[in-house]
């Protein structure tokens, strides 16, 4: 009998032919501004660990204490036995770190996205989508059954236009839009996307997953950087990322909230986060409040790291944030280009298409407070060889 498994067998041949195949690499040491990756030492130039927290002393003792307190697992979903007080510490906490009204935590950003926006619209309602937004409110929107209309990407005016076009077709229309844009490093005009979204009656979420412990005061968000506190009705955000733990968020309108713990799903069908995730999530909003250091320290680095390699002739794209694209172009150029760092021992993605546009390819630099003046300089002599070797400028 034929293996009606062989189709796959076709498909990942494909992929290895035309160089989509995903080669994922191996890391044996804790997250920090240096891996051991593949066996080898190398700089990490890679992960979203923007403030150094997933490896930080305090959030790992918080985790440990709270594993020898109260176990590891939660036992069950939130909405039957599985939500205990640490859960609802952090959401009163998030809330208000957010300076809102409420909050909601979810298992992760993506799944945050998949219970907010199936609970905001449905069929006969109208999703208006940033045409460059992150995969999981792609996916949360299509799990929604509203119409999806995209904008052009950060263009209020655009969105203006697709708002009247179609007036009057829908129930309920709502406005999504990423806060940071992780492959470019821009981030939504959010102010305008407000304005026009308050002129026709639209409600409004933002994913601020690049933007959580990086924009606005004290890493505070994209909401409080244009302080737009109770005027963006949901913030979805996650503690992957700069927070260094993981799980979703979802801060805002305090109905929303509640009507989540109603609807959300993967709130209801799904278990919550661990113990130790949760005191972790915990212990980096402490470190959060206490103090803006490890922000500050971010932007530092990134504003020096940018500036040199504007120096050393690299073309960092259109970024605002510490994500720094280098761009390069040509796919097989960024691949050789990532390759040559990490031989010379700076580990740097190269994005190619899908991911991004075709003819934009690059290198993914991202920066982070772990990172020392020296692991910079480091960083910025291996650049400048690896260009000069592949003479780019
Ligand atoms: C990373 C990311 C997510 C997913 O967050 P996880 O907590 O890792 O699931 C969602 N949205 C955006 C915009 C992201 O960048």
């Amino acid at each position: 009998m034929a293996d009606k498994l062989a189709w796959i067998d076709t498909e990942l041949k494909t992929l290895k032919d035309t160089g989509f195949y995903n080669n994922i690499r191996t890391l044996s040491s804790p997250q920090g501004a240096r891996l051991v990756v593949d066996g080898k030492s190398v700089l990490n130039f890679c992960s979203n660990n923007y403030l150094g927290l997933a490896n930080h002393p305090r959030i790992v003792q918080a985790a440990a204490d709270a594993v020898r307190q109260y176990g590891v697992g939660p036992g069950a979903v939130r909405s039957i036995a599985g939500t205990m007080t640490l859960h609802l510490e952090l959401e009163k906490r998030m809330a208000a770190f957010k300076r809102v009204e409420a909050a909601i935590t979810f298992q992760s950003g993506f799944s945050a996205n998949g219970a907010t926006i199936p609970a905001l619209v449905g069929k006969e309602d109208v999703i208006f989508s940033d045409e460059l937004n992150h995969a999981s409110i792609i996916d949360g929107s299509r799990l929604s059954g509203a119409k999806i209309l995209r904008y052009a990407h950060c263009n209020p005016q655009d969105l203006e236009r697709v708002v009247q076009e179609t007036a009057g077709t829908y129930r309920r229309g709502l406005v999504i839009t990423d806060g940071v844009f992780s492959m470019d490093g821009d981030y939504a005009p959010l102010d305008k996307l407000v304005e026009v979204a308050d002129r026709y009656g639209l409600m409004t979420m933002v994913d601020d997953a690049h933007g959580e412990g990086v924009l606005g005061e004290g890493g505070r968000g994209i909401v409080d950087h244009f302080h737009l506190h109770g005027k963006v009705d949901v913030e979805v955000g996650t503690f992957s990322k700069a927070f260094g733990v993981v799980g979703g968020v979802v801060a805002g309108n305090a109905k929303i909230i509640e009507w989540l713990r109603q609807r959300g799903r993967p709130f209801l069908f799904s278990s919550a986060v661990t113990v130790p995730d949760t005191a972790a999530c915990l212990a980096a909003v402490d470190l959060l409040e206490e103090s803006t250091d490890l922000v500050d320290r971010l932007w530092a680095n990134a504003r020096l790291f940018q500036a040199e390699m504007k120096k050393l002739g690299f073309d960092t794209g259109v970024t605002q944030t510490p994500i720094t694209p280098v761009m390069l172009g040509d796919v097989q150029l960024a691949r050789e280009f990532s390759r040559r760092l990490f031989d010379e021992g700076l580990f740097a993605m190269a994005l190619g298409f899908p991911t991004v546009p075709m003819g934009k390819a690059r290198i993914r630099v991202m920066i982070s407070a772990a990172h020392s003046q020296q692991d910079l300089e480091e960083a910025l002599d291996i650049f400048e060889r690896v260009g000069k070797s592949l003479g780019v400028k």
